[in-house]
């Protein structure tokens, strides 16, 4: 069985084709600048080889098409026939309260993505364009939904609930639901098989520290807590995000300023965290350099971010009742040994024996044990993969 994942963004689709026969990756790629015709194009990887191919793409529809033709190419594809994709995996933002789970894409499904549109409107737009265009392109080929909310599903009233009047969670919903849903689970499972344990049995700590970031307890296979809110606006220092913050400085800042309600959200979603403290970049790699050139602000971002990260750990092993094993995934988590270093400092008193060799000598891309055998809590980097979870989870639900 082959799987094509899709990842559409408003003017582009991520996508990766995946034998599920192995789990290994055939092929991927991106269309980029759907809708600017001049610019649009498509970069696609397979057999070791990357190649573009510059086309004006005039909306996603186009854009797949591209994408199903450069598949079957006689040169560079690596299918015959179309009729060799079982099925499509969609990443959607957002489930609400009623999708625990991905589930196959009909008349419902689109409804509710739609009427989901306000809880996530920036992604889910495009998300549903991702999934027309499939619908128009290969009419007969099953669709699935994987909810990035649906993961955190599980978590009590006690933890989803924000204590405001009830009547706001009656009326319109408001809650938390989490994100990175996708990636926390298969973070979880990962860390479980390579513990050499059933996840069922364990404490998990997922720390997905990535441009976006979030991090989630995960007791016994379920997400016991998470990070991110009704938004993906709460908890960590993110690239530009603010994350926790005490809401009564909106107010008084828009008093200030003069901004609107629109103009502060921007702010502190797009000018905020780690861009918004060093006032340089958004990118850990710029923060860190420069902190280390002497920059007070950008080790003050760091020193935020790594701050809040070991304040979530804290708060997550208290909820579990202790925890078994802690994991680093996503661009900062998986790549930054200095980061990784500051954060798992100073755990002791938690059981972690930290292998601090073993931190900077990890190996990329690979799953690494970050903590001595002798360690009551294991610490490990687990490159996550969303794509590979979204095709597992797609082929369970056409194999139905
Ligand atoms: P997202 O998927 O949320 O856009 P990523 O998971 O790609 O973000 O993480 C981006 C962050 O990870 C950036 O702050 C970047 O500095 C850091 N990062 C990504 N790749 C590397 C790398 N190879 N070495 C060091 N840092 C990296």
């Amino acid at each position: 069985m082959k799987i094509l994942v899709i990842n559409a963004g408003s003017s582009s689709i991520k996508y990766q084709f995946i034998d599920m026969e192995s789990e290994t990756l055939l092929a991927k790629g991106l269309v980029e600048r759907i809708g600017e015709t001049a610019a649009s194009q498509l970069t696609h990887k397979a057999n070791g080889t990357a190649t573009e191919i510059k086309k004006p793409l005039e909306n996603h529809a186009q854009g797949l098409e591209l994408v199903l033709a450069t598949l079957v190419d006689e040169k560079i594809g690596v299918i015959k026939d179309l009729n060799e994709i079982s099925a499509i995996g969609h990443r959607v933002l957002h489930g609400a309260e009623k999708y625990n789970s991905a589930v196959l894409i009909d008349d419902e499904v689109i409804q509710d993505i739609k009427d989901n549109i306000p809880l996530g409107p920036l992604h889910m737009p495009a998300n549903l364009l991702g999934i027309e265009a499939c619908q128009e392109v290969m009419p007969n080929t099953k669709n699935v939904a994987v909810f990035d909310t649906a993961f955190h599903s599980s978590m009590p009233d006690y933890a989803y609930m924000y204590a405001v009047p009830y009547k706001w969670y009656e009326d319109y919903r408001v809650r938390k639901y989490g994100f990175h849903g996708t990636s926390h689970e298969y973070i979880a499972n990962e860390t479980a098989r390579v513990m050499g344990k059933d996840v069922k049995d364990l404490k998990i700590i997922s720390c997905h520290l990535g441009n976006g970031a979030s991090i989630c307890a995960v007791k016994n296979g379920k997400c016991l807590d998470t990070s991110m809110g009704f938004t993906p606006l709460e908890g960590l220092v993110m690239g530009t995000r603010c994350g926790d913050i005490d809401p009564a400085v909106l107010e008084y800042v828009m008093d200030k300023t003069g901004m609107n309600i629109n103009e502060m959200l921007n702010a502190l979603n797009k000018k905020s965290g780690l861009l918004g403290l060093s006032e340089l970049s958004n990118d850990m790699r710029d923060v860190a350099r420069t902190a280390q050139e002497g920059n007070k602000k950008s080790e003050l971002a760091i020193n935020k971010f790594v701050h809040v990260v070991k304040k979530y750990i804290g708060s997550y092993a208290a909820i579990m009742n202790g925890v078994d094993a802690i994991a680093f995934s996503a661009g900062t988590g998986e790549n930054r040994d200095d980061i990784r270093e500051k954060i798992m400092k100073d755990f002791e008193y938690l059981g972690v024996d930290f292998d601090f060799e073993a931190n900077k000598n990890f190996v990329r891309g690979e799953n690494f044990k970050i903590s001595k055998d002798s360690s009551k809590v294991a610490v490990y980097i687990i490159p996550t993969d969303e794509e590979m979870s979204i095709a597992r989870q797609t082929k369970e639900i056409v194999e139905k």
